[in-house]
């Protein structure tokens, strides 16, 4: 099923949950056990990260097929212009149609570790609405795209208005839905969603949230990409050692009642950054369980 599709025929909020392709059998191993609990709850779609090159990327279009496959759950590839011509960019995506898939979440991508502008590849694009663009002349309406927002600003671009001027080209140029960055001030993502629909973005803004299950590992990921942990929720998440049990019931309540409150709110969806574990979102998806049905 594609995007559009999903958020107009469900009467209730949509779960959909993220995961990245693991670069070990090991890590292939864990992950397939994890999605057999993940997939028990009504999961409206499963999404895969794009690595920033080689084997990873080939893997995100083989995890997306295997779930499929295994699951008969709607899936979404992510994609980024990292290193992409328009060439690379018709083979990955005409693979990605060639095994089903229905939808794509189309990214920029990140510059490479050490440098701090992004440069395009030949023949490829700067900015994501450029993809967007590509793709939907290209593909019409076979595929179904997303794209990313971000509550906070994005670490290049601070300026709110800006940076929602940037997410309105995106969806002008056709994306179907906008998934968020990371964010636990839920006043970011209530003022960002407002100027968003302001400006005249009409598909449905999906907050994405991580639960916080080890600390340290979320406060680095938090600084990379530009979002902050707000000083209380850190108070209460420090007060125990780093990746305790006790830290981590303590940053999934925050997350159920971050979570809840933009349920209450009437958010089409909640995206679960997952990480390849099942045990944030298993207890997630249990306390919303009412919403989700
Ligand atoms: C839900 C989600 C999933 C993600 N998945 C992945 C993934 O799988 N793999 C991965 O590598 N990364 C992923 N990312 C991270 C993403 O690639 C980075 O945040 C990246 O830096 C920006 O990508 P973008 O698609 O938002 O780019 P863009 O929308 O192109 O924005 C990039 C920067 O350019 C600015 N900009 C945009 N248009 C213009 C313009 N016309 N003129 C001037 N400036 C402009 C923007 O404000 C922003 O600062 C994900 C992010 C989110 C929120």
């Amino acid at each position: 099923m594609k995007f559009r599709d999903i958020y107009q025929q469900s009467r209730r909020p949509v779960l959909s949950i993220e995961l990245f392709p693991p670069k070990t059998s090991k890590g292939r191993a864990h992950l397939d056990a994890e999605l057999v609990r993940l997939m028990q709850y009504p999961v409206g779609f499963v999404s895969v990260t794009y690595g920033a090159g080689g084997a990873a990327q080939t893997n995100t279009l083989s995890l997306v097929r295997d779930i499929r496959q295994q699951y008969e759950v709607t899936t979404a590839p992510h994609f980024t212009c990292v290193g992409a011509s328009r060439k690379s960019v018709r083979a990955y995506v005409d693979r990605a149609i060639a095994e089903g898939a229905e939808n794509l979440v189309a990214l920029r991508g990140d510059p490479p570790r050490g440098e701090s502008a992004f440069r395009p590849a030949a023949d490829g694009f700067t900015y994501a609405w450029q993809l967007v663009a590509f793709l939907k002349e290209t593909y019409g309406d076979a595929i179904s795209l997303a794209v990313a927002g971000y509550p906070e600003g994005h670490v290049e671009t601070r300026d709110m208005a800006l940076s929602i001027q940037h997410l309105k080209q995106k969806v002008d140029a056709g994306a179907d839905l906008v998934i968020t960055q990371l964010f636990y001030d839920n006043a970011d993502f209530f003022r960002f969603r407002d100027m968003a629909v302001r400006a005249g973005v009409t598909v449905p803004i999906v907050p994405g949230i991580l639960p916080i299950t080890k600390y340290s590992q979320i406060d680095r990921i938090t600084r990379l990409c530009g979002a902050k942990i707000p000083a209380d929720l850190t108070k209460t998440l420090v007060a125990f050692p780093d990746g305790s049990s006790d830290q981590q019931m303590a940053g999934i309540a925050a997350a159920i009642d971050q979570a809840g409150e933009l349920l209450d709110a009437g958010v089409p969806g909640i995206h679960i950054f997952t990480l390849n574990n099942s045990y944030a979102t298993a207890h997630m998806v249990v306390a919303l369980e009412h919403y989700f049905g």
